[in-house]
């Protein structure tokens, strides 16, 4: 049985990157070299952090001693992933998001 890598959509994982209980498989994987509860659990990365970091360092086969599978390819692979979190960046025109009462501005009517 293989499994999905949820940061970068490498199909060839081993095991699940967590386990029922939450631990890591502490598994690397060998298309974005992310290992599951190393670099989330100890580091801080999150999937989609990690996942921004490969994309800009060119999405790169981690691997050392392993070869990337024949045809690899990184953008189809992702693309197949389909992450949860990676929503397209949308960024209101003005720049500024529309805010209509900040933190500690509630406004109230009084009890008359
Ligand atoms: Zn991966």
């Amino acid at each position: 049985m293989t499994c999905v890598c949820p940061v970068c959509g490498y199909p060839g994982l081993a095991e699940p990157p967590r386990r029922r209980r939450g631990s890591g498989s502490y598994e690397i994987c060998p298309s974005c070299g992310f290992q599951f509860g190393v670099s989330d659990d100890d580091h801080g990365h999150t999937h989609k952090s990690w996942r921004t970091t490969w994309k800009k360092s060119g999405m790169k086969w981690a691997a050392r001693r392993r070869p990337p599978p024949p045809g690899w390819n990184p953008q189809t692979q992702l693309a197949g992933a389909a992450p949860a979190d990676s929503t397209p960046a949308r960024k209101p025109p003005s720049g500024k998001p529309a805010r209509q009462h900040g933190p500690g501005q509630a406004v109230k009517t009084p009890p008359i």
